[in-house]
C-alpha cells in the first residue's frame, strides 16, 4: 500500500516521527512538500500523480466530512493542543459582568477535544450555550476561517475561542448585531471581538477605494477541492466586463504573489479561494478583494456605472 502524507506549515516538523511509524508496518509512505493551509487544502493531485492508494491528511478535522475525494481515500488525524483550563471561567467572568443568559460559543479545529467540556462547565453554572454545525464543518460548536456558522444561532452574546484574528474575522461574513468577544486560549484575555470585526470591515472598505478605478483585473481560482469556484469565477467574469472592466480568470493550486506580479497585467485581484490569501496584501502589491467585500465593491461599481 502506498500512502501520501501531507501536513500544514505548522506540523511539517513532525512528518519524519509518522512517516516511521507508516513505514514500519510495512506501508509506502510519499511525503506531500506543498504548502498546506487547512482543512480544505487536500493534495489530491499529487496524490494522483504518485499513485497513491490514500491521502491521511494531518492536523485538521474534516471539510464536508468527505471520506473519498476525485477518487481518493482521504484520512483526517487531527492534532489537538490544550488551551488554558480556565477558558470557562473567564467566559463566566464576561457573562456574569454583562448579564447574559444565552450565549453562543465556538472555537477552532484544535481546541474541539475541549469544547463539550466547556459547554458543561458554563451551562453547570445555569447559563445557556447554544452552537450549531457549520456549512463545511465536521463538529458542531467548530468555527473556519471562512465559515462562522456555527455560532449563527439566537444568543445575547457570541465567545469564539481562537488564537489568531483569522478565525475571528469569519463573523464579517455574517450580519450579527450582538455582543462578540475573542477569547485566547493561551493567555486568557478576553477582547471585544466586535470591534476588531469592524475596525476590519473598515479597512476593508478603504482598500475597496484603491481597487475602484482599477482597469484590470485577475480572478484567482484555486484547484484546492475545497476552493475550487470556477463556476463563480466565470461569472464574476461577466459581471465585470458588463461594468467596462477587463477581467481574466488565473487558475494556481497555490498562488504564488512574485509569479502574478511578474504579468505585469493586473490592477486588481479577486480571490475567489480561501480568505486567508488576503491577509497577505502586503506581498501582493495590489489591491486584492475577498468574499467578505466582493459584493460592496461590485455595488459601487454598478451605482458609479448607473450615474455615467
Ligand atoms: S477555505 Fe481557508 S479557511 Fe476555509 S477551510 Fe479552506 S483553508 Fe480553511
Amino acid at each position: 500500500m502506498r500512502v501520501l502524507l501531507q501536513f500544514p506549515e505548522g506540523l511539517k516538523q513532525e512528518a519524519l516521527k509518522y512517516a516511521k511509524i507508516y513505514e514500519e508496518k510495512g506501508i509506502e509512505i510519499i511525503i506531500s512538500a506543498s504548502p498546506s493551509f487547512g482543512a480544505c487544502d487536500l493534495a489530491i493531485d499529487e496524490a494522483k500523480r504518485v499513485n497513491a492508494d490514500k491521502l491521511i491528511h494531518f492536523g485538521h478535522l474534516p471539510f464536508l466530512k468527505q471520506p473519498v475525494v476525485e477518487g481518493i481515500e482521504v484520512e483526517y488525524i487531527p492534532y489537538y493542543l490544550d488551551a488554558r483550563a480556565d477558558v470557562p471561567a473567564k467566559i463566566m467572568g464576561k457573562v456574569k459582568e454583562r448579564g447574559y443568559k444565552k450565549i453562543s460559543l465556538g472555537t477552532t479545529a484544535q481546541h474541539m477535544h475541549q469544547f463539550k467540556e466547556w459547554v458543561k462547565s458554563i451551562e453547570s453554572e445555569g447559563i445557556e450555550v447554544v452552537y450549531k454545525k457549520g456549512n463545511f464543518t465536521f463538529e458542531a460548536g467548530q468555527i473556519l476561517g471562512c465559515d462562522a456558522e456555527a455560532v449563527n444561532v439566537e444568543s445575547d452574546a457570541v465567545f469564539i475561542v481562537a488564537d489568531g484574528l483569522f478565525h475571528l474575522t469569519a463573523l464579517s461574513l455574517i450580519d450579527m448585531d450582538r455582543d462578540i468577544y475573542w477569547v485566547h486560549p493561551y493567555n486568557g484575555e478576553i477582547k471585544n471581538g466586535k470591534e476588531i470585526i469592524e475596525q476590519t470591515k473598515t479597512m476593508r472598505k478603504r482598500s475597496l477605494t484603491s481597487a475602484f478605478y482599477g482597469k484590470t483585473f485577475a480572478i484567482l481560482v484555486s484547484t484546492k477541492p475545497g476552493q475550487y469556484r470556477l463556476e463563480w469565477a466565470r461569472k464574476l467574469k461577466e459581471r465585470l466586463e458588463r461594468l467596462g472592466k477587463k477581467a481574466h480568470i488565473l487558475v494556481a493550486n497555490t498562488f504564488n504573489p512574485e509569479s502574478l506580479t511578474n504579468f505585469n497585467a493586473f490592477d486588481i485581484y479577486i480571490n475567489t479561494a480561501c480568505p486567508r490569501l488576503s491577509e497577505d496584501k502586503e506581498l501582493f502589491n495590489k489591491p486584492i478583494i475577498s468574499e467578505p467585500e466582493l459584493s460592496l465593491f461590485l455595488k459601487m461599481l454598478e451605482e458609479n456605472q448607473n450615474r455615467e
